[in-house]
């Protein structure tokens, strides 16, 4: 070896050495970053309910308007309205339409502002890590992203382009398709790209967990949003609420109307240029309230359709991309067999040659078992449609 091959070599053990460190202290520091947001949270919880604590004894009420530079209306949430005076100490300046506050019993002064009543289920939603989902992991919605992209990435990043040209950023959109084919995954793929909050919630536990509570939750999910920006709100099976409207018939319908009205509210509410989007999700596109689909509500609406087989041959690679493979595995055979496969099958696939190759004693999984597999899950989806058949 010449002397300066000896001393590239070296230089070369000592950059991969180097880069290493690198790794690791981004390592370090991602999982640090994720402590601080966590322990915020905590904090802020913690604050919340330490001051929900110090309002007992006190009448809680919403600030309707401000009267007078002393005077202020204030809704009691046990329902009669005052015309109230403020401690010197509070903030006036912070008392807007809807503050919450605390005045004491006999009277009836706002002793202190509160903070906005959260629901634990809210709470909870925020709990949810939108996960290592890249646009990477998304099979076959090239033309989906970009659109995506542009109507949530782009004012969030650049509201300035919108200024510029005098237009208003689009608050959210629609993503409409059957099941299983990604919905939820790019939802998230935003999410994660932006390093955003992500509020998820499945549209009709909100109706069915909390009557006479819905629109609260509602509200209090767009002002959770709000004070977390920036926040991702995704609604999965936006039809159980969004549907059309009907004649008033039973309670739950009325609970129904009552949660879109918040719901539509609080999106016409909202400030555009803020950090908050919306990405809402069905499979009944057509049982939408037209309400719901107006310009400046869900602006864009976005068709997210069975994948087609280059699509279909894009996911099954990216599902099979982690499994130890032995030879050439021929995916277009696999993918000539999936007609009609959303992605959920095609990874169901993978997971079946994996278990294939479990049972054959192999820790590698080959064409065949793909082969197997594929036919396997054809085998079950048709015994599927034939059992909502009969339950029709
Ligand atoms: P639903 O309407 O039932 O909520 P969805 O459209 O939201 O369905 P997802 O939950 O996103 O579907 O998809 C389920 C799983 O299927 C995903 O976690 C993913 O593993 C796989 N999958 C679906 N579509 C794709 C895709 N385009 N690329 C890669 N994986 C996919």
């Amino acid at each position: 070896m010449t002397e300066e091959q000896d001393r590239r070599q070296k230089a070369l053990v000592e950059y991969r050495k180097r880069l290493m460190e690198h790794r690791e202290i981004d390592a370090r520091l991602k999982s640090l970053r994720e402590r601080t947001k966590d322990l915020t949270k905590e904090y802020d919880k913690s604050e919340n309910d330490l001051k929900a604590l110090q309002s007992v004894g006190q009448i809680v009420g919403e600030v309707l308007r401000q009267l007078t530079e002393e005077k202020l209306i204030v809704k009691a949430s046990n329902g009669p309205r005052y015309v109230v005076g403020c401690r010197r100490q509070v903030d006036k300046s912070k008392l807007k339409q809807g503050t919450r506050v605390a005045l004491d019993m006999t009277t009836l002064t706002i002793m202190r502002i509160l903070p906005r009543e959260v629901d634990p289920l809210v709470f909870n939603m925020t709990t949810e890590d939108p996960g290592d989902v890249t646009y990477s992991s998304v099979g076959g919605l090239g033309e989906q992203i970009r659109e995506l992209r542009e109507i949530i990435e782009l004012p969030l990043l650049n509201p300035e382009l919108f200024e510029r040209v005098g237009i208003n950023p689009p608050k959210g959109c629609l993503l409409y398709g059957p099941p299983g084919t990604g919905k939820t995954l790019l939802a998230r793929a935003v999410a994660h790209q932006l390093d955003a909050n992500f509020l998820k919630v499945v549209s009709s536990s909100i109706v069915d967990k909390y009557i006479g509570e819905s629109a609260r939750l509602i509200r209090e999910m767009f002002g959770y949003a709000r004070d977390h920006q920036p926040c991702i709100i995704f609604m999965d099976e936006i039809d159980a609420i969004g549907g059309r409207r009907f004649s008033e018939g039973s309670s739950a319908d009325r609970e129904i109307q009552r949660t879109l009205m918040e719901l539509l509210n609080q999106m016409d509410g909202f400030d555009k240029l803020g950090q908050v989007k919306f990405i809402m999700a069905t499979n009944r596109p057509d049982t939408l309230d037209p309400a719901l689909l107006r310009p400046g509500r869900l602006d864009r609406k976005i068709q997210i359709a069975l994948p087609n087989e280059q699509a279909r041959l894009e996911i099954l690679k990216i599902h099979a991309a982690p499994i130890t493979k032995h030879d050439d595995i021929d995916f277009e055979a696999v993918v000539k067999l999936s007609d009609e496969f959303n992605g959920a099958d095609l990874r169901n696939v993978c997971t079946e040659a994996g278990m294939f190759a479990l049972r054959a004693e192999r820790e590698y999984v080959v064409n065949e078992d793909f082969m197997k597999a594929v036919r396997k899950v054809s085998e079950g989806k048709k015994l599927e449609t034939k059992l909502e058949y009969k339950q029709v």
